[in-house]
């Protein structure tokens, strides 16, 4: 099967062994005689299922005992709702606080202010002078020993990676550091789940969108620390309060049962290859690849700190743009798909999840390279 590079931000490329193994289940699931998608979410094939891709992630992630999992609806979006009615109400001040890093921090804020005091921790809303250079909205990070957090927030919420500006957050804040040692911090990590470890001992939550790193839509994955929940405003429905959704193992309603089969082949897949380890080392590679590449160009930049640069999701540009729709069309004729840009971005990106191997990105790089030889 010859298959194009698939570069898409999410949904996004997934390992061609999962879809071969859906593809083999998907009208008799291991001689069921009937598919994943029409049996009982509380039936003995499908229980397994759930467990399983449960256990396989705890295993994945090391998640600590204290932290629940949870497989939810309503994706990364329905979040930025349900962070603050489950957890606002904490501690009875209604306050957070959040980092503004970009598009999708920005999303999560703004949603916020509609459930409480909210303030902002810190913003790389402006430009901003680093070494000498001017990097752009969006293009850097705040310091963390910068970001000012009020020691009675309920919690600080982070976006852990930004898929549409492209930067990550090295490292998880140190709130004792910040003189906030008793709040939580709340991570987006909906296009980096499973591609490093997290240290969920500094951690009140975490939570993605499954459709980039760990399966199809439908499914986000919520670990939260047990002694977090159970303070939900009263206007939170029940089907999105943590503590209930909890109680009954994330099928308090029917679940999302076929997404979570697949993010459950994902696991097991991870697992396969070597678990997170394996995926941080081959990020860092892959990624580390392509920005060298970019640099050394003279057709091609990325205009994001260095410091700060995403591996999963690489904005570029042509410096020359009258050039980036030939770009798009020799690239897709090339076998490499969605190259371009977020529309509020512009250029290029290329998203580089763990289903991509070092030979997609090679092939990009060669692409790219033939490219400057004929327009550079
Ligand atoms: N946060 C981040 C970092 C994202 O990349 C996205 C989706 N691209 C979202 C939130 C929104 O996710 P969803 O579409 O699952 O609601």
């Amino acid at each position: 099967m010859n298959r194009p590079w698939n570069f898409a931000a999410g949904p996004s490329t997934l390992p061609l062994d999962v879809l071969q193994q859906v593809a083999a289940d998907l009208c008799d699931y291991q001689g069921s005689g009937t598919s994943v998608m029409e049996m009982s979410h509380r039936g003995k094939h499908y229980s397994r299922i759930r467990d399983e891709a449960e256990a396989d992630l705890r295993t994945l992630l090391a998640v600590p005992d204290d932290f629940e999992v949870l497989f939810m609806q309503g994706g990364a979006s329905a979040q930025n709702a349900l962070v603050p009615l489950n957890l606002i109400g904490r501690n009875g001040l209604g306050r957070a606080d959040y980092v503004l890093s970009g598009h999708w921090a920005k999303k999560s804020f703004v949603e916020a202010q509609r459930y409480g005091d909210i303030a902002v921790a810190a913003t790389a809303e402006t430009s901003q002078e680093i070494d000498g250079a001017t990097y752009g909205s969006w293009c850097w990070l705040p310091e963390q020993s910068q970001w000012q957090v009020r020691q009675d927030a309920a919690y600080l919420h982070l976006c852990a990676n930004e898929t549409i500006g492209g930067i990550e957050q090295p490292v998880m804040p140190d709130m004792a550091a910040l003189g906030a040692p008793e709040v939580p911090v709340v991570a987006d990590m909906s296009s980096n789940i499973l591609s490093r470890h997290i240290d969920f001992s500094r951690l009140g939550m975490v939570y993605a969108g499954a459709q980039k790193n760990a399966g199809p839509a439908g499914v986000t994955l919520v670990f939260v620390r047990k002694d977090l929940i159970g303070h939900a405003s009263a206007q939170c429905p029940s089907v999105f309060d943590y503590a209930p959704v909890a109680k009954a193992q994330s099928m308090f309603n029917t679940p999302p049962t076929f997404a979570i089969y697949v993010a459950g082949l994902v696991f097991k897949w991870l697992i396969k290859q070597g678990g997170v380890a394996a995926m941080d080392a081959a990020s860092t590679v892959k990624s580390r690849t392509l920005y060298q590449y970019l640099d050394a160009s003279s057709l091609y930049e990325s205009r994001i700190h260095p410091a700060v640069r995403s591996r999963m999701n690489v904005p570029f540009f042509l410096r020359d743009e009258t050039l980036n729709a030939a770009f798009l069309a020799e690239s897709e004729a090339a076998g490499l798909l969605a190259l371009k840009g977020h529309k509020s971005v512009g250029g290029m990106r290329a998203s580089l999840y763990n289903a991509m191997p070092l030979d997609g990105v090679q092939a990009l790089i060669t692409f790219m390279k033939d490219f400057e030889a004929r327009h550079g």
